[in-house]
């Protein structure tokens, strides 16, 4: 703890470590945005964190923000005292407090003339490919026209139990599904030690990780057990998931006010690095699903299309097979059967059967709804012949 009240502000050498960030998601948990004592939210902070947002956003970077907080502020307003809730009264208290929540961000962002979204995911959103595509498209509509989301957990509706820390694997799961190339922990530790920090004077700060072996996992482990649900253990299970999907993670003490700016100013920290871009780790995850649900077979046109890179649109099928759903992986084949790519359909089967062979224009009065022009989007398909 002493470590993360006081991050050495070295100044870096370099650019700021921020600089070539395009998609940044930034994590905050409720021990930096809510005060434990009196459950208000630390409105000082949450001005500053909104200048550095503000910052961010001048230089041309999309910025998320995936945020704790929603228990911690509503259980006081719901007098709930106890220290251990029942899940019930956890997601009770989240239902009061994520209002609060998202009004402060609101508020702070406003400020800099930024409009906030919110935006709450339950687990199934983000892990499963069929569920992923709305949210996916949800988000990075909100970025192109300027919005700041702001993402938390549906707690009230979870089914499993609320877990501290349970944002730092959400914090991950937003920056692989939008295809974020930066994740930010702002923490209440600057980073990862070979030993706990707090108890041993001779712990080792680890500055950059270039691959998450064993032994780094080992010292997570070692980093306090106290804190271990929302300590390092979970920071590396986020880890994991960031970099396998091409976004670089660090943990920073959040603690000081612009916490960002400190960040970009050299202070201590652990990053993690990924080994791929966001891009084609996306496609890689894409072409590793196991078995696809369907297929669609195409006409010429479209077959060069997608080898251009271009999306897939209704108008190049002209044949529909299998019981597939919006977002399933299906397989693309050209005019003579083979397959040369796949993807996550934009819709399912049976409407996809009734849109092949017409204009994307044509959609919405064929079924009765204006849905995405591709039948498969170039950022969900994978050149596969
Ligand atoms: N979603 C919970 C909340 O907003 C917190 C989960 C976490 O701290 O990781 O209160």
């Amino acid at each position: 703890m002493v470590a993360a009240l006081n991050p050495v502000a070295s100044q870096a050498e370099g650019p700021s470590p921020l600089e070539d960030a395009r998609r940044i998601v930034v994590k905050i948990g409720s021990a930096l945005l809510v005060d434990q004592e009196s459950g208000q939210i630390r409105h000082d902070w949450l001005r500053a964190l909104a200048d550095d947002v503000a910052d961010l956003r001048a230089r041309g970077k999309e910025v998320l923000i995936v945020s704790s907080g929603a228990i911690a502020v509503g259980r006081r307003h719901l007098g709930l005292t106890s220290l251990a809730l029942k899940l019930e009264e956890k997601q009770a208290a989240a239902a009061t407090g994520q209002i609060r929540l998202a009004h402060a961000y609101e508020e702070a962002l406003a400020r800099h003339g930024i409009t906030v979204a919110q935006v709450l995911l339950s687990p199934e959103d983000t892990e499963r490919r069929r569920r992923h595509l709305n949210a996916r498209a949800t988000m990075t509509t909100l970025l192109s026209l300027g919005a700041v989301p702001v993402i938390n957990e549906n707690d009230t509706v979870a089914t499993a139990e609320i877990r501290f820390g349970d944002n730092d694997r959400l914090g991950a799961r937003v920056a692989q599904m939008v295809s974020a190339d930066t994740l930010v922990l702002l923490s209440d530790v600057d980073g990862l030690y070979d030993a706990d920090p707090r108890s041993n004077p001779n712990a080792r700060h680890i500055a950059s990780v270039e691959r998450i072996t064993p032994e780094i996992e080992a010292m997570a482990g070692a980093a306090g057990t106290d804190h271990a649900s929302g300590g390092m253990i979970t920071k590396i299970a986020a880890a994991r998931i960031a970099t396998s999907a091409g976004c670089r993670m660090v943990i920073i003490a959040g603690e000081p006010l612009n916490p960002l700016a400190v960040l970009e100013g050299g202070a201590r920290c652990t990053w993690f690095q990924a080994s791929d871009t966001p891009r084609a780790a996306r496609k890689n995850w894409i072409a590793s699903a196991i078995s696809a649900a369907g297929a669609v077979h195409l006409d010429a046109g479209a077959e060069r299309a997608l080898a251009r890179g271009r999306s897939l649109l209704p108008a190049g099928v002209t044949e529909v097979h299998g019981g597939f759903e919006r977002g399933d992986l299906i397989t693309v084949h050209g005019v003579d059967g083979r397959e040369i790519a796949r993807g996550l359909a934009a819709y399912g089967a049976a409407d996809a059967a009734r849109i092949k062979g017409h204009k994307s224009r044509e959609i919405e009065a064929i079924l009765g709804y204006r849905g995405r022009d591709e039948l498969i989007h170039r950022d969900d398909l994978v050149l596969t012949g």
